[in-house]
């Protein structure tokens, strides 16, 4: 099994994770068990949660179209592709038991939480890091994957990693994502330029309208397999960007069942198939 160097390395959490993966996207802490107050059993109960799905009869998930390797709308058949979508997909079959019951809807960086708020969407599963300020307005599920922030250039670039990001460097970013304050935080004298999704951020650097591209190593180095012109410099990099799946504030037992959900799908194999197909074969320097 391939390794992965670009996912574990820098990585320290503090979250109590049931789900931690390694580069083989192998467990580190199986069967962990459920808390009884989040029991089917409980969620079932109070109403909320998978019950309210089950009567809607399908799952709506809000998923990237512009993220190759994650969520990525493919123009020649329209179908979104990637890893959030085959999780999204796999959670469809353990809550309602048939991955079709799921309907996707285009988020971006910035939509996410709004669409969440606007009940346009039952869940977030989009690259999403998991932050305190974040889980003042969402529920997070455990992480189901691990990235951290770097940089992408053109080969050749006299940017080799973070302490080249200075006065007069021009980095893109995308609204609404972690990387903007992190990259100002880290070069707080760089000019960032904010786009409204990956793909039009990653267009303008092609035309040479910015120096470098910060996001999610993961999402940089999914435009690598788009074009190889490029590469990601600055691992390991320098965050940690644990992703979880949002839900709504307050909808404890879908966040319990969807944790269930996860720890099922890392302990049948499932979320190993679904990490190989994607992150496995996806390019790592
Ligand atoms: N993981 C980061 C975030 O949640 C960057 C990727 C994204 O924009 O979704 O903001």
């Amino acid at each position: 099994m391939k390794t992965k160097k670009w996912l574990t390395s820098g990585i320290v959490s503090t979250l109590a994770l049931a789900f931690v993966l390694t580069g083989c996207g192998k467990s580190s802490t199986e069967g962990a068990a459920a808390s009884p107050a989040g029991s089917p059993a409980a969620a079932a109960a109070s109403g909320t949660g998978p019950e309210s799905l089950k009567s809607k009869g399908k799952l709506v998930v809000g998923v990237k179209y512009d993220t190759k390797l994650f969520g990525l709308k493919n123009p020649t058949n329209n179908e979104v592709e990637g890893f959030d979508v085959d999780i999204a997909k796999a959670l469809a079959k353990e809550l309602l038991g048939d991955e079709k019951k799921i309907e996707l809807k285009e988020v971006t960086s910035k939509t996410r939480i709004p669409m969440l708020d606007n009940k346009e969407i039952d869940m977030i599963v989009a690259t999403m890091t998991i932050n305190e300020e974040r889980k003042k307005q969402v529920d997070f599920s455990d992480v189901y994957f691990k990235a951290g922030q770097s940089l992408l250039v053109k080969k050749g670039s006299a940017i080799k990693g973070i302490a080249d990001v200075k006065k007069g460097t021009k980095v893109l970013a995308v609204k609404g994502a972690t990387s903007v304050a992190n990259i100002k935080a880290k070069a707080p004298e760089a000019t960032v330029l904010e786009f409204d999704n990956y793909q039009d951020a990653f267009s303008a650097l092609k035309a040479g309208q910015g120096d470098t591209l910060t996001t999610d190593n993961a999402i940089l180095y999914g435009m690598v397999a788009q074009d190889n012109k490029f590469e990601v410099v600055n691992e390991p990099p320098f965050t940690d960007e644990p992703y979880g799946i949002a839900i709504k504030k307050g909808e404890t037992a879908l966040v319990t069942a969807v944790n269930d959900a996860l720890k099922k799908l890392q302990s049948n194999g499932e979320y190993n198939k679904i990490y190989e197909k994607w992150i496995g074969k996806a390019p790592s320097k």
